[in-house]
């Protein structure tokens, strides 16, 4: 499919250069085809001629002019054919190269687009699969009683939830892909406390506290919603992957025209050979997989990185297994 589209496209491109090249070979033709008639045949020549004093000579010296124009002319059509040949076998391999450079984003792009459709529906897949199998299993049991039926259908609900948020992560992570952003000049300490707001009784519920101590009067342009958003995501992850009692610090500093906001904790850590996949999309770290109670779906710093692109900022981590993380959110300054 690649190929056959870099062949055709490659085909295009040298056609087109075949063109030009045609274009002006006829043209570069005619011109020095003119000056040669000019140069051997013109007045000038002819006045040559007629000065000779025999009929003789002045046919053969018309003849030797005449010759030379001939050969002139095919030695220039002999030059222009050859070149045109350069040209064909030169430009062929070149566009063929080009033409595989502009089709290879492209190319990449659907390879990324085949592989989230296949993600997504296997992640959608399993949950789907299991509320459907114990439902059957259920359904045929002839004693069922009021109470097993409840136990099921409370199940049910848990996994559909489950479902939900998978759902809302995809559709956030499309809507973060394609969209503009109307930029405000937002106060960055108000900001960090609405992010802490919303993860203040989740991190109550495992006693991990949140402390945030932000220099007044910082602004950086965005979109609120998602920068609180992103913000959100980091301070969700610290406290999953937090141990409980833990600690998590949300500091600010300020570099030239960017700003930083640090989250820390003192959590579960990256493996240094899988910070590098961290932020593909539903790509979970082993120790995040095997700790069943540890639900996500690898969706958040896929999430977070696109609405850092978003503002022109970008998201960055420094990690060890065992000791912490420390994920920083860059963004520009707002203009004074
Ligand atoms: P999710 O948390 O839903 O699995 P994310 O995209 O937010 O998805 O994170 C991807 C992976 O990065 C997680 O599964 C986890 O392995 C790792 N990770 C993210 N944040 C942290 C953190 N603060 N501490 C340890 N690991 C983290």
């Amino acid at each position: 499919m690649f190929h056959k589209g870099a062949f055709r496209l490659a085909g295009l491109y040298l056609l087109v250069m075949m063109a030009v090249s045609l274009f002006f070979s006829v043209i570069i033709y005619r011109l020095s085809v003119q000056e040669i008639d000019q140069g051997l045949r013109g007045p000038d020549q002819t006045s040559i001629i007629n000065r000779l004093p025999t009929v003789e000579s002045r046919g053969q010296l018309h003849d030797a002019f005449e010759l030379h124009y001939q050969r002139a002319k095919s030695r220039i059509m002999d030059s222009l054919i050859i070149t045109n040949l350069v040209i064909l076998a030169g430009g062929g391999a070149l566009c063929y190269y080009l033409a595989r450079r502009t089709l290879m984003p492209i190319e990449e792009a659907r390879e990324a687009q085949n592989r989230f459709t296949a993600d997504a529906s296997h992640e959608l897949r399993t949950p789907i699969t299991a509320i459907r199998t114990v439902n059957e299993v259920t359904l045929m049991n002839p004693r069922l009683t009021l109470k097993q039926a409840k136990i099921q259908l409370r199940s049910n609900v848990e996994e559909l939830e489950k479902l939900t948020r998978l759902t809302d992560g995809l559709l956030t992570l499309a809507n973060f892909e394609n969209t503009e952003i109307t930029f405000h000049n937002l106060s960055v300490d108000s900001l960090v406390r609405k992010a802490a707001n919303r993860l203040a009784s989740k991190a109550a519920a495992r006693r991990i506290t949140i402390e945030h101590s932000v220099p007044k009067g910082l602004k950086v342009a965005g979109d609120e919603t998602s920068l609180v958003e992103a913000l959100v995501i980091l301070l969700d992850n610290a406290v999953k992957y937090s141990l409980k009692n833990g600690k998590i610090t949300i500091s600010v500093s300020r570099r030239q025209k960017q700003l930083k906001i640090d989250v820390t904790d003192r959590g579960i850590g990256i493996k240094p050979e899988e910070i590098g996949h961290i932020f593909e999309r539903f790509y979970r770290a082993d120790s995040a997989r095997s700790k069943q109670q540890i639900d996500g779906y690898g969706l958040g710093l896929a999430i977070a990185k696109n609405i850092a692109k978003l503002h022109r900022g970008y998201i960055s981590v420094k990690s060890k297994a065992g000791q912490g993380s420390t994920f920083s959110l860059v963004l520009p300054l707002a203009p004074a």
